[in-house]
């Protein structure tokens, strides 16, 4: 166990649980009800919200203190239990900053919550997987009716009342066909920080009454969710999105996944913890007070204790905590282990990791497929920014050169192209399918299947 406080915690709260108003498709989350059938459990009581929050202030020693408020749905609850929240907040700082972020699905925001929001400065995410035929396909309420305009509404009273927000979006089977056009959507709203969130889930073969339907990745036997993204689709979900961003929107708008990758081309700490190279930065606690190593292994056997028996502290930085942070390296596949990228991926979230390597390890990520088109097609583009990132520069002007390489082409119309914007390893543009090194790059031209130029 750590001897010391660390600078900062995280630690998503899910002050009413599972519960929410939808019963979206694709949830990982609703079933959680199971590990908590006692009914009046699910909401966390005053006293232990109060707890709670006195403990996390005194748990770590930064001069800024973030509370994530999660779900299920937190805005069931009355304004009146945010109102309390920020008076323990304001009553426990001892002078530190305290910035609240809250998740929701947007669909009972009222002007009341929204004015609460602007008047103590909440950062809202707002749950939407993009224009209406995408964001219905799985986002459905109890009744099974489509909820996109409600979302909408609740934007709507967000910009109404200045309440910053950003978005949060599943990457499903369908949507993942439609990169380019949710995130333009996304723009269109005024959203600025995306976050797009892979959803790759297993349906266990069996499962009593009271047991979890969709299992943790060491569980075998059981069957993909029809509604998990394809790797590939993933893959190109991401280069299309990429292709957007990296030509019109760096350093306006935020893609905490391509922020995170630069990052770790950049050898500094990704925002986001799929990139990280240990696991541990999202443990989450439940309503009751029990606390899980990650938002992502809600499962019985990664519960770390109960806040009503130990402290915050003490169960974040245990040693179990730490083992489970550490295990997202130790247990990387030989196969990862020689990849080119590993650097940058660190084998991704190990939730994902359900795979066999080729050579028949076990510990694969499922979405490696895609993770690597990705990487590969974004290499030339994050070469250029780390190289400004380095000289002091800034990485916003890959637009202009991005602009340049990523030119719209007549069909082939090759002889038009810019070849000296193109990179050694780059697709090539004659449409061969090989790398431009191994294809027109000028010493190699007699292997090119394409004689124009
Ligand atoms: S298990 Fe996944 S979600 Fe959890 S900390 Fe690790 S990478 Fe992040
Ligand atoms: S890209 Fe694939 S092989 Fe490479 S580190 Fe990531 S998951 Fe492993």
């Amino acid at each position: 166990m750590l001897a010391h406080k660390p600078q900062v915690l995280n630690l998503l709260v899910k002050p009413i649980g599972s519960a929410c108003n939808l019963n979206c498709a694709y949830c990982y989350y609703l079933e959680k009800e199971k590990l908590y059938p006692a009914k009046g459990g699910r909401v966390m009581s005053d006293a232990l919200l109060e707890k709670y929050i006195r403990e996390f202030f005194a748990s770590q020693e930064s001069s800024v203190v973030r509370f994530d408020w999660h779900g299920g749905e937190p805005t069931l609850l009355e304004t009146d239990t945010f109102r309390k929240i920020v008076r323990w907040q304001k009553h426990y700082a001892g002078g530190r900053q305290v910035v609240n972020s809250l998740q929701t699905n947007g669909t009972l925001l009222t002007h009341e919550w929204a004015n609460f929001f602007r008047e103590h400065g909440f950062l809202i995410g707002i749950s939407i997987d993009g224009p209406r035929h995408i964001h219905d396909r799985y986002r459905r309420d109890k009744a099974g009716e489509p909820t996109f305009d409600r979302v909408m509404q609740g934007i709507e009273l967000l910009k109404q009342h200045g309440v910053e927000f950003n978005t949060l979006s599943v990457v499903n089977d369908y949507g993942a066909e439609y990169g380019v056009e949710v995130y333009q959507f996304l723009k269109s709203l005024g959203s600025r920080y995306m976050q797009f969130s892979p959803v790759v889930e297993r349906i266990a073969s069996e499962a009593g009454p009271g047991e979890l339907r969709l299992v943790a990745p060491e569980v075998d036997g059981a069957m993909l969710a029809p509604w998990s993204v394809a790797a590939e689709a993933y893959g190109r979900f991401l280069c299309t999105i990429f292709d957007e961003w990296v030509q019109n929107d760096v350093g306006y708008c935020y893609v905490i996944t391509f922020d995170a990758v630069l990052a770790k081309w950049c050898g500094v700490e990704p925002p986001n913890c799929a990139f990280a190279d240990v696991c541990g930065g999202g443990p989450a606690m439940e309503a009751n007070g029990d606390i899980y190593m990650c938002d992502h292994f809600v499962y019985p056997d990664h519960l770390l204790g109960n806040l009503n028996d130990a402290s915050i502290l003490d169960m974040l930085v245990s040693e179990r905590q730490l083992h489970f942070g550490q295990n997202k390296q130790d247990a990387l596949p030989k196969f990862c282990r020689r990849c080119e990228y590993v650097s940058i991926c660190a084998g991704e979230c190990p939730k994902h990791r359900i795979s066999t390597t080729p050579d028949g390890e076990s510990g694969l990520n499922y979405l490696c497929p895609g993770l690597k088109l990705f990487y590969e097609h974004a290499a030339p583009y994050m070469d250029f920014m780390k190289h400004q990132y380095d000289a002091g520069g800034a990485p916003a002007s890959v637009m202009a050169w991005a602009r340049r390489r990523l030119k719209p082409l007549a069909p082939n119309s090759v002889a038009t192209i810019d070849f000296s914007a193109i990179g050694p390893y780059d697709p090539c543009p004659c449409g061969s399918g090989k790398k431009y090194k191994f294809c027109c790059l000028p010493e190699n031209r007699h292997t090119c299947r394409t004689t124009n130029h």
